[in-house]
């Protein structure tokens, strides 16, 4: 039997809508399988907690996560943030500083029923997400952007090598257990020093693993190999500013930002997050796509199991990507890939095929 705490933050604009989706597939996977027990903890963040409790990231919610296996998270409309406030702290960067959650990881696949430009895209981004050009994490203390005159502003951007090698094992270990193929994505020919510690760093450590073939792309280069051949990229490791905009890119590949899961990933604490942001175009008119929020709670339960060699966590993981899979296979979809149904109408259906799914495997096991 495996237990795990799992810390629960709503976040802003779409977040509570996908968040309680989310939360339904949880204690479904629970109910179907009796060896996983997830305890979940509720604690508030971003824009609500601001008003409630004075700080969009209180303290309390800091104590509970160090006390929990794992968390998932909201996205935060951070552009409203009034950063000069020390309590409007943006909770993203933040928690993922804090907890030293220094690798992002951003699948991107076609799924069976979504019409795109490509059909077989099976790729995953892994950003850094420590340092970089993030001038809210990139220091110990203040922030990387400097004001030299009203006219004039110098942004900081760290690389270091004990980032950059540990992104890459993270990324290789990846690539062995795929495809095994790792491409690194960088700007070297410019920003020679920085770039250049990162694409040394990866491939020092890419000497540990010889079955996974590595090449490397200057970004600019990259962005366009993205848009014209996709289905060649397995993984690809590169720098925090390189991997959220290209992260996004390969999203809009594939159907959109409702369909791109992501996972920050640290030694000792997870934070499942989809790659997007809190989507204020459609907030509260329950028209956002669960499933990037969805998948990204998968991906934390397929980390879990890895870590703790527990099955049924893995097991749980699969039948949820089977389950979305199978739910828009059948055409069920929400208003961004073309569909029709609501955010809690297309969770609804997604409990019930899951269940569905669960029953078949039985079936063709018996
Ligand atoms: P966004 O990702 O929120 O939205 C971009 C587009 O994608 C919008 O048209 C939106 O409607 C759509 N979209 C995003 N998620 C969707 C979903 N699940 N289902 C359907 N459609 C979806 O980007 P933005 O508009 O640039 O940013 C909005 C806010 O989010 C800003 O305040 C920004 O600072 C913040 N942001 C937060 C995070 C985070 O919390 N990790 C990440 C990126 C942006």
């Amino acid at each position: 039997m495996a237990k795990y705490n799992i810390a629960v933050m709503e976040g802003d604009g779409i977040g509570p809508e996908i968040v309680k989706e989310t939360m339904k597939v949880l204690r479904l996977a629970e109910g179907l399988f009796e060896g996983l027990v997830i305890d979940c903890h509720y604690f508030p963040v971003g824009l609500s907690s601001f008003n409630q409790y004075g700080s969009t990231l209180p303290d309390e919610t800091i104590a509970g996560l160090k006390q929990c296996d794992a968390g998932i998270l909201g996205p935060l409309t951070t552009h409203a943030y009034n950063t000069n406030n020390p309590d409007m702290v943006n909770a993203s960067g933040r928690l993922r500083k804090q907890f030293d959650l220094y690798a992002n990881v951003r699948p991107a696949r076609t799924f069976p029923g979504v019409s795109s430009r490509f059909e077989n895209v099976d790729l995953v981004i892994i950003r850094e997400n420590t340092e970089g050009m993030y001038a809210d994490r990139n220091l110990y203390y203040n922030t990387g952007e400097f004001m030299t005159d009203s006219d004039t502003v110098l942004s900081l951007r760290v690389v270091t090598r004990k980032g950059s090698e540990r992104l890459a094992k993270v990324g290789l270990d990846l690539a062995s257990a795929r495809h095994k193929k790792l491409s690194i994505v960088h700007k070297k020919n410019v920003l020679r020093q920085g770039c250049g510690l990162f694409y040394d760093s990866c491939h020092q450590v890419g000497a540990d693993y010889p079955n996974v073939y590595i090449d490397d792309y200057h970004v600019d280069a990259f962005a366009m190999h993205l848009v014209q051949k996709p289905e060649d990229f397995d993984v690809i490791v590169t720098t925090n500013m390189f991997g959220d905009i290209l992260s996004d890119q390969a999203a809009g590949l594939i159907g959109g930002l409702g369909l791109a899961p992501g996972l920050n990933v640290g030694d000792s604490f997870l934070l499942a997050q989809a790659t997007h942001g809190s989507a204020p175009d459609i907030s509260g008119k329950n028209l956002a796509n669960p499933i990037s929020e969805i998948l990204s709670a998968k991906m934390m339960l397929e980390w879990l199991s890895i870590r703790n060699n527990d099955q049924y966590a893995l097991d749980a993981a699969s039948l949820i990507e089977n389950g979305v899979e199978e739910t828009l296979s059948r055409g069920f979809k929400t208003k961004d890939l073309g569909g029709n149904l609501s955010t809690e109408e297309f969770g609804d259906h997604l409990i019930e095929i899951i269940k569905e799914v669960k029953t078949n495997k039985e079936n063709a096991i018996s």
